[in-house]
């Protein structure tokens, strides 16, 4: 005979997902009611005017796609590649050639800009690529999360225009926990997540697009190759037109829409400033432990930070015992930065001075 469900309470200061508001969770506490109710109907026109705010965006269609940030990152892909496009994907990381796959088995003619993880592109270094590849599309990852290097996006919408190209940019791990300007920037298409900067559980990831990014999508001579994630068929259930399409994960919804009143709340720059200052008072109190972190200052992310591992420490066994003796979550290196950094992230309702003061003094115990 199992028990009833029984989780040890963790503190989350890993990639994702972290911890969610009390408030998120009572409101996915809420009875569901039909996806064509007019009180969900009202509540979706809500999530997406939400995010247009959380985004800085005017986009028309501006939704949630039903599924954890992969899927929101593979409606992008899905919806502006056809076979033989060819998309230029910046690779500074996990994430980055994550986005090479997806292109490549929607078809696309996949080329690569490449920098060592932890480092960001110049501006001279898109051009050049931008000049020499002329792809329709260019995919870049806004907060790379397995290295925790945060790639300037300012000036990129200009040069994509300049040469008719789509600005296509995955801000999974910085919604919510670093300024996001999609508008002022020029990206055409962007997606997220729900677990992370905006503190809600994961299941319901944001996805916008320009309506330069619509027209090509209408303009297609092939069909969308995913029927789930076909914004010419979703857009009609998030649109005026209401037409059923797939029955939303309700409570999830009603999370999201909690998560980012919140954030509204609390006002969006308010929100930034948070994650900027707690980040800064992590990485202060890293430093007299003696750590170092592997991201150079200019480009680290509030949200996620890689600290260097030190030669003789096994990685893998602090963690544990940060799980184990602490409760406290952190990440391990992923692809080429597996067991050489720890992750530690700080993100959304994470993102306080007693989280680290937590994790500061768990380390301080831990530490050989
Ligand atoms: N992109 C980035 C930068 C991520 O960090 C992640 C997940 O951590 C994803 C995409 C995929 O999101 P999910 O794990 O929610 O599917």
């Amino acid at each position: 005979q199992l028990k009833p469900l029984e989780i040890p309470s963790r503190l989350l200061l890993g990639p994702g997902p972290s911890n969610a508001h009390p408030a998120v969770l009572q409101a996915m506490n809420t009875s569901p009611v039909g996806h064509l109710d007019p009180a969900f109907l009202a509540l979706m026109d809500e999530i997406q005017s939400l995010l247009r705010y959380v985004w800085q965006t005017e986009n028309p269609l501006t939704i949630a796609v039903s599924g954890t940030g992969t899927a929101a990152m593979e409606a992008t892909i899905a919806n502006v590649t056809e076979p033989g496009d060819v998309v230029l994907i910046g690779v500074a990381g996990y994430f980055g050639n994550r986005l090479v796959d997806m292109a490549g088995r929607y078809g696309a003619d996949v080329r690569t800009i490449t920098k060592p993880w932890g480092q960001v592109f110049t501006l001279d270094e898109l051009r050049t690529a931008v000049e020499t590849h002329r792809p329709a599309i260019l995919a870049l990852v806004h907060a790379e999360t397995s290295t925790g290097a945060r790639q300037p996006l300012e000036g990129v919408g200009e040069l994509c225009r300049e040469f008719g190209t789509l600005l296509l940019v995955d801000t999974v791990t910085s919604l919510g926990g670093v300024p996001i300007f999609l508008d002022a920037w020029g990206v055409d298409l962007a997606y997220s997540c729900s677990q992370k900067g905006l503190g809600c559980p994961p299941g319901a990831s944001p996805f916008t697009m320009s309506p330069r990014a619509v027209e090509k999508l209408q303009q297609r001579r092939t069909k969308v190759a995913n029927w789930y994630l076909d914004m010419s068929l979703l857009g009609k259930y998030w649109g005026s037109d209401r037409i059923y399409h797939h029955t939303a994960p309700i409570n999830l919804y009603y999370a999201l829409r909690e998560a980012l009143r919140l954030v509204a709340e609390e006002g969006l720059a308010n929100c930034w400033q948070r994650h900027q200052k707690n980040v800064e008072y992590l990485w202060e109190g890293l430093e007299d432990l003696g750590l170092s972190m592997h991201v150079e200052k200019e480009y680290r992310l509030p949200t996620l930070t890689t600290v260097r591992i030190p030669t003789g420490v096994d990685g893998k066994a602090i963690s544990r015992q940060l799980l184990n003796e602490h409760g406290i979550e952190i990440g391990g290196g992923l692809g080429e930065l597996a067991g050489q950094v720890w992750r530690i992230g700080l993100m959304g309702f994470n993102s306080r001075k007693e989280s680290v003061d937590q994790l500061l003094a768990a380390l301080r115990q831990v530490l050989p």
